[in-house]
């Protein structure tokens, strides 16, 4: 085969047969086609998108381009979840440790956080000592004993998936329904998970801004992950506002670990327990997160985890020392407060990175004192930002200029989750 004619069959809008997409994944992987040539092809997908035929093998292949994890082993049944970002997204940091707590082994292998979203390990590193990489056998045996692992992927998981993100990300291909699908699912049923909750956001501060390409998205992954052997539910949900009060990592462990002592903000609690419900119904336990968040388990097991993986949860979690407040221009109610501008000032600041290899700031972030639908006085504390580098202060004060709408009637708050497929 010829990787030219394959990129020619896809421009032009025909369809590849099984065989030529695993040739193409198979030598793109093995350094055998060039990454101009695999540029041109994943181009040509978004705009000529790939077939349910051709999304499956697609998938497959990049499956099949490493390890599939067997967690045959581990005695209980597995399930986890996957969030297709946002801003204050700390749900993994306090659903995973709930959903272990009521039986289930959760394996959640997490990425670190590019632009504006953050990622979780980014986040867990914020606890002195916790470490991020695992060996297979480290994992599984945590798994067994725990319950709860939260680690990096090894090298061996769906390495097709690694060469062409780095790829999409600098071709501007990464916008594209099937390749993104594909490249989640591929990793998480690598994985060997046996049920998957995906969140999939929606809004200003997710990668989808629209309801309809969520839905989009989301079905095709629900669908994917069927076909793979793989129970899948999605739960769509707005990324309009900032998930809780925090974007930042210290300080999202830490609004964690009060949701996990019992506390938190009513969104991420709502969330939460919406995503726990779900993977226990995939995991056929029938136990209410809610009272488990309640007698201190799921907060047992987080404390378990982060042991088991070197860190102290005793050590006091950093916090910055130089504050900067912006206050409200005006009395009102809280119409807006855009999720977009609260990520990126929060990046900005140092929370997040621009390239895969650049180091993150632990306690930089931003906190929302008061949310939609709140009402505000004029002068009153609306966003606090954390500074780790005051450099970065212009930045991220730039990002916020239009980020919040004060109005003089309250406006109507949209559901937080907009809808659940189950597969
Ligand atoms: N996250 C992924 O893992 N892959 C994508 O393509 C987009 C988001």
């Amino acid at each position: 085969m010829q990787a030219v004619d394959l990129i020619r069959t896809k421009r032009d809008g025909g369809r590849l047969s099984d065989a030529e997409v695993r040739w193409f994944i198979d030598s793109y992987t093995h350094g055998r086609i060039a990454d101009e040539q695999a540029s041109a092809m994943l181009m040509a997908i978004v705009f000529r998108g790939l077939n349910p035929d051709e999304l499956s093998e697609w998938t497959a292949a990049m499956i099949d381009s490493g390890d599939r994890m067997n967690l045959s082993t581990v005695g209980k049944p597995t399930v986890d979840k996957h969030s297709t970002g946002g801003v204050g997204d700390k749900v993994s940091l306090v659903a995973c440790p709930l959903v272990a707590a009521c039986g289930a082994a959760v394996p959640q292998l997490s990425g670190r956080g590019l632009g504006h979203t953050g990622g979780t390990l980014d986040k867990l590193e914020a606890i002195s000592g916790w470490q991020a990489s695992l060996t297979p056998e480290q994992m599984l045996t945590q798994l067994h004993d725990i319950g709860l692992v939260i680690c990096a992927a090894g090298p061996g998981l769906a390495p097709a998936d690694r060469k062409l993100y780095a790829l999409r990300d600098v071709t501007a291909t990464v916008e594209s329904i099937p390749l993104i699908a594909s490249s989640i699912m591929s990793k998480k049923i690598a994985e060997g998970t046996e049920s998957l909750v995906l969140n999939v956001t929606f809004g200003s501060g997710a990668f989808m801004k629209r309801l309809d390409q969520a839905r989009e998205l989301a079905e095709t992954m629900v669908h994917l992950g069927a076909a793979h052997g793989v129970r899948t539910t999605a739960v769509l949900s707005r990324m309009d506002t900032p998930l809780g009060r925090s974007a930042g990592n210290a300080l999202e462990v830490s609004e964690s670990i009060e949701t996990l002592n019992g506390g938190g903000p009513s969104d991420l609690l709502e969330i939460t327990l919406a995503l726990a419900r779900e993977m226990l119904a995939l995991a056929q336990i029938d136990v209410d997160p809610a009272s488990v968040l309640h007698n201190g388990q799921a907060l047992h097991v987080w404390n378990q985890m982060i042991r088991a993986q070197g860190g102290d949860p005793d050590a006091p979690i950093p916090i910055a020392s130089r504050r900067e407040i912006l206050r409200a221009e005006r009395s009102g109610y809280i119409t807006r407060l855009d999720a977009f501008a609260v990520g990126v000032a929060a990046w900005r600041l140092g929370a997040g990175r621009s390239r895969k290899e650049d180091p993150v700031s632990s306690i930089a972030g931003v906190v929302c004192l008061a949310k939609p639908g709140d009402v505000v006085e004029k002068g009153q504390p609306i966003l606090e930002l954390h500074i780790d580098d005051v450099e970065r202060l212009g930045g991220a004060l730039e990002a916020l200029i239009d980020a919040v709408t004060i109005a003089p009637e309250p406006a109507e708050l949209s559901p937080l989750i907009a809808d659940i497929l189950r597969s």
